[in-house]
């Protein structure tokens, strides 16, 4: 017997199937023309067509490759730049903030932890029920910390089970990670990292007590702001360790102890951490504003404008001067650190790690989504190629997050992408020129949000 023909048959299959669903255009939007920076890493594509539907990615490719369907909404982008929706990897969100971060391109935020009384599980969910608009939220929930806690909102642990039982809450509560802070120590960290593989919970962390070889070793998914790096490279750790009994001593010991570092051993440390595929999230941005808190016109640079006269955690510099007893002298100390922050960070880069941007706002003088921006420039500054820059506050972010469907504009990802007048991968600076946003495959205007929430 003959294999029966059916190629007729197959193409009527086929013809119903497109008449069912594939041709419409309905509810699509097809983006036209643009330079794509699509995350990966890879170079800029030109003349890309983009097509968007249900919030979705449903095809990347260049225009005339594949065809627009019919009734979709075509958004022409000649000259234009689209990049994915921007991810800051280390925020403290307030809610004031949230539509800042949609105005400035930050379509994800990784919450690390609030230390006001505002709970971040909270807004978390009023942001995924879309009651309040805004990015969208991984967060930590509360911190972790020693005893006794530096913020109030902190939960303290001493012991074994306490650690248990503080990660067990996080879990319930909805958290997407744990965050463990300064004051946590080195014979926690077992059953903290056994209990939170248990409930598949990452572990971020902002070291003190601990060196950043022990945590990266003992299986910390993060190193935040880069703390604990000083501690591991240097040959007297404990003066840092006793530092960090009080967090403002702590912070102040450790920035200028980057000063004291050699070549040599920044390289072998960051060698020795790529190796342990933690990540590093080093939010080079904040180190850069507190070397700088006695520079006035910080508080009145473009951007600021976006920051409430009552948001005093990015306003108070004199404040924060005044808990710190930070002078001249201090200050020049964090300045020269700054250059041997860059060099770790390369060479973190350099041996494979996996760096990711944050900018830690809204701390002193962080505008939020501005400073992701900064963050950003400091990467560019330190080393990074502009595409780079771009890939740690996408695709690398969302690896942090373990959330694959973010950080690419590619088939499949959900449809959070930001259009730019200018082409970042000539000069990092064109990612604050933002003509608009996608979020969740909706169109954001940063102009129409502004004259929301007014000045
Ligand atoms: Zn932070």
């Amino acid at each position: 017997m003959t294999r029966p023909a059916f190629p007729i048959p197959l193409r009527l299959v086929l013809l119903l199937a497109f008449a069912g669903c594939g041709s419409s255009g309905d509810g699509v939007i097809a983006l036209e023309g643009a330079t794509l920076i699509d995350g990966s890493g890879g170079a800029p594509v030109k003349d890309a067509l983009v097509l968007v539907r249900k919030g979705h990615i449903e095809a990347v490719a260049r225009v005339n490759e594949i065809p627009v369907p019919r009734g979709a909404q075509v958004v022409s982008l000649i000259g234009k730049t689209i990049i994915p929706g921007l991810i800051d990897a280390h925020a403290h969100v307030e809610r004031w903030a949230v539509e800042r971060y949609v105005a400035w391109g930050v379509t994800t935020v990784r919450d690390l932890g609030a230390s006001g009384t505002d709970s971040s599980l909270a807004l978390k969910r009023d942001l995924d029920l879309g009651s309040v608009r805004g990015p969208r939220m991984f967060t930590s929930g509360a911190m972790i910390d020693g005893a006794p806690p530096t913020y109030a909102t902190a939960t303290a642990v001493r012991t074994s089970s306490e650690v248990r039982k503080a990660v067990d809450q996080r879990a319930v509560a909805g958290a997407d990670y744990v965050k463990i802070y300064t004051k946590f120590t080195a014979d926690l960290l077992k059953p903290l990292l056994d209990e939170a593989s248990t409930l598949r919970l990452p572990v971020a962390a902002h070291l003190g007590k601990i060196d950043a070889l022990t945590a990266a070793r003992a299986g910390v998914a993060s190193l935040e702001h880069m703390a604990g790096v000083v501690q591991a490279a240097s040959r007297d750790p404990g003066v840092y360790a006793r530092a960090h009994d009080q967090f403002l001593r702590g912070w102040t010991t450790e920035e200028m102890g980057w000063a004291t570092l050699d070549s040599a051993s920044l390289a072998r440390t960051a060698r020795a951490l790529a190796a342990t595929h933690v990540a590093i999230v080093p939010t080079l941005i904040v180190h850069e504003m507190l070397s700088r808190l006695d520079n006035p016109t910080l508080l009145s640079r473009p951007g600021m404008e976006d920051v409430p006269a009552g948001a005093t955690s990015v306003r108070d510099v004199a404040g924060l001067l005044r808990r710190t007893g930070w002078r001249a002298s201090e200050l020049q100390a964090f300045r020269r650190s700054r250059a041997r922050q860059n060099q770790f960070v390369r060479e973190f880069k350099r041996a494979g790690g996996l760096i990711a941007a944050g900018s830690d706002a809204a701390n002193q003088l962080l505008v939020p989504g501005l400073s992701l921006h900064e963050e950003l420039s400091q990467l560019v500054a330190a080393g990074f190629t502009p595409i780079e820059a771009v890939t740690a506050a996408t695709r690398k972010a969302a690896e942090l997050l373990r959330a694959d469907s973010l950080g690419r504009v590619a088939k499949g990802s959900v449809a959070d992408l930001v259009v730019l007048d200018a082409n970042p991968a000539a000069d990092i600076a064109a990612t604050r020129r933002i003509a608009w946003v996608m979020l969740r495959g909706q169109i954001f205007h940063p102009d129409s949000l502004r004259r929301t929430w007014g000045h």
